[in-house]
C-alpha cells in the first residue's frame, strides 16, 4: 500500500470550454471514458486526483493568443459533467498552461508525499507539456498514458507524447496498464 499514495493523477484542463466550449477539441472525446476509468482506480486505492483546470482572469496573458476562454466563475471553466470530482479529490484552479505555476499544486502534492505526477487531460503538447516541464524541475517522476492526453490534431498529439518521452523523460503508458497494476499490487506505478 505504501507506494500507492505516491503517486498521484492530475487532470488538466477538462472543463467545459476545452472540450464543448469555445475551443473544443472533439478529439477529447476519446480519452473522456478511458480517464474515467483511471480515476476510479485511482481513487479505489486512495491515489489523491487532483483536477487543475484554466479558471482566466481579464488581464491573462492567454487571451491574447487564445481569445476569452475558461473565465474564473463561469461555466465554461467547469469541470466537465462526464468527470465529476469526488469526495476526497482536489481542485486548483491555474492561469498559464502550467499547472505548478502559482496554484498551490507543488505545496500541496508535497504535503500528500507525492513522488510521480501521472497527466492527463488536454493538451498533450500544451498544457500537459508545460506542467510536465515543471514537474520535472520539482523533481517529480513523470507518468503519462497516452490513452487519457490528446490534443486538436493526431500530429499535435503524437509530437507532444514524443517531446514529453525524449526532453522530460516521461514514461509513456496506457490507462489499463496503470489500472491492472492498481488492483494486483495496489498502486498505479511500479
Ligand atoms: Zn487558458
Amino acid at each position: 500500500m505504501e507506494s500507492s499514495v505516491r503517486t498521484a493523477i492530475l487532470v488538466i484542463d477538462m472543463v467545459n470550454d476545452f472540450v464543448t466550449g469555445v475551443i473544443a477539441c472533439d478529439r477529447a472525446q476519446r480519452i473522456i471514458p478511458n480517464q474515467a476509468r483511471l480515476l476510479d482506480a485511482a481513487r479505489r486505492i486512495g491515489a489523491p486526483v487532483v483536477y487543475v483546470g484554466d479558471a482566466h482572469l481579464p488581464t491573462d496573458f492567454e487571451l491574447k493568443i487564445w481569445g476569452e476562454h475558461a473565465m474564473r466563475g463561469t461555466a465554461g471553466a467547469d469541470i466537465i459533467p462526464e468527470l465529476p470530482t469526488q469526495p476526497g479529490d482536489y481542485i486548483l484552479e491555474k492561469r498559464t498552461y502550467d499547472a505548478f505555476y502559482e496554484t498551490g499544486l507543488d505545496m500541496l502534492l508535497r504535503k500528500l508525499d507525492i513522488s510521480t505526477v501521472c497527466i492527463t487531460g488536454l493538451h498533450t503538447n500544451m498544457c500537459d507539456r508545460h506542467t510536465a516541464a515543471s514537474a520535472l524541475f520539482r523533481g517529480y517522476e513523470i507518468v503519462v498514458p497516452d490513452d487519457c492526453v490528446d490534443a486538436f490534431t493526431e500530429e499535435e498529439h503524437l509530437d507532444g507524447l514524443d517531446y514529453l518521452r525524449r526532453v522530460y523523460g516521461a514514461e509513456i503508458t496506457r490507462a489499463d496498464a496503470l489500472i491492472d497494476a492498481s488492483s494486483s499490487e495496489s498502486s498505479l506505478v511500479r
